[in-house]
């Protein structure tokens, strides 16, 4: 097994234990300079050159492209833009055009929110009879029938972490006809995903989270190669068209994953997440799965010894849980904030869930303990009991 380990790379401060890498991962370091590259080198001396000379027109599917071989998907089957709720439209909208005599667009109620408003915008949209369904995540795999659309799911649940097998469910899915898109904000970089071999037509994802491309960086869409040819785009930019540069007013579509692009790209923010996916080049997502519950296993088992008061809120069975541990406490908020405050950062989601994200790239055994610690001492003293840990703020 070579080494997961590689928080040598990060630029994460000494004294802080950080457990929030589901929600926005740190930076690597090098990513200043290439910021700074970018800026004085590229945009400075090369102005709108850059476009050409520096390559960033075709920087959304190169970048794809570094995802893709961390999802296990094909060449050219993903490319980067705007954020992860425009990313899902686009692929929501694509896939109910290929099911137009259906009328059910089915998730679970462990999805984003923001998943589900995205959703049903656009069902709002339509002229068709579409409807959301929404069921408990247990009753997803008995609610596919063959009035069924769309499966639409994120992977991994974002307050527990209880996973979805991605590979029953499509097969599921397509086995009643139906199109699968599956929200990957909390897989990619997390857990072992096999695009290619899963055959879904659809995923999205963020970039911000465990793939460290710091905050605002771009969403990505993939779209099944066989599919690309054909697929409707509701969002038309200019840069989803086959020719852009020819500036016809009749829109045609690229008939390559280019047709899932909208409008300028994110040129600097892009670079930052270019430069921080070569961390991944020999990372074996089987190897930092089996290092991720083998740490999650242990800090489970240490904060339910040591810290009776809170109950485990994510599934138990290792292989049901993706990258990240939840525990119920009522007053889980001002907990999280006293652990922040002794510099263990973990996060808080409504109404009683602290999180904390399993990321065995630069968290080892020993941190895992540090927290748990610090995690015990502040409840057996009642720390977080005090008003400027108690009063919420903005972010949680
Ligand atoms: C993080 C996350 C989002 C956030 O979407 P943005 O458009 O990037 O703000 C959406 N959906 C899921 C499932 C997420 O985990």
């Amino acid at each position: 097994m070579v080494e997961i380990y590689k928080k040598s790379l990060f630029d994460i401060p000494k004294d802080i234990v950080y457990l929030d890498g589901n929600s926005l991962g740190p930076v690597l370091k090098g990513i200043e300079e290439e910021s700074h590259r970018v800026i004085s080198k590229e945009w400075g001396k090369k102005l709108i050159k850059g476009w050409n000379e520096s390559r960033w027109m075709a920087q959304p599917v190169r970048v794809g492209n570094k995802i893709a071989k961390i999802l296990n998907a094909e060449k050219d089957s993903i490319v980067l833009g705007e954020t992860l709720a425009v990313k899902l439209y686009q692929a929501l909208s694509a896939a109910i055009d290929l099911r137009k005599d259906r009328s059910i667009i089915l998730t679970d109620s462990g999805n984003f929110p923001s998943d589900l408003y995205v959703a049903q915008g656009l069902i709002d949209n339509q002229s068709r009879d579409l409807k959301l369904k929404v069921v408990d995540p247990e009753d997803i795999k008995s609610s596919i029938d063959d009035s069924v659309a769309v499966v639409m799911l994120t992977q991994v649940d974002y307050r527990n972490g209880r996973m979805h097998d991605l590979d029953s469910i499509t097969n599921l899915c397509h086995s009643c006809g139906a199109i699968m898109l599956w929200d990957l904000a909390h897989s990619a970089g997390a857990v072992p995903v096999y695009l290619t071999k899963s055959r879904c037509e659809f995923a999205v994802g963020c970039t911000y989270k465990y793939l460290n491309g710091g905050p605002g960086s771009p969403g990505f869409i993939y779209v099944r190669p066989d599919l690309i040819k054909n697929c409707s785009t509701r969002i038309r930019g200019w840069l989803g068209h086959k020719y852009p540069f020819d500036f016809s007013r009749e829109f045609e579509q690229a008939d390559t994953i280019d047709v899932m692009r909208v409008g300028t790209p994110p040129v600097i923010q892009m670079s930052i997440l270019e430069k921080a996916l070569d961390i991944w080049e020999d990372v074996s997502m089987e190897d930092l799965r089996e290092k991720c519950i083998e740490l999650s296993e242990i800090f489970i088992s240490q904060v339910e010894k040591r810290c009776p008061d809170l109950e485990l809120a994510s599934p138990r069975d290792p292989f049901l849980r993706g990258s990240q541990v939840s525990f119920a406490f009522k007053e889980g908020y001002a907990v999280i904030q006293a652990l922040i405050d002794q510099g263990i950062i973990g996060d808080f989601r409504a109404p009683n869930i602290m999180r904390f994200g399993i990321t065995p790239l630069y968290l080892s055994e020993n941190d895992i303990l540090t927290a748990v610690k610090c995690l015990e001492k502040i409840l057996k003293e009642g720390l977080w009991n005090s008003e400027r840990f108690l009063k919420r703020k903005l972010v949680t």
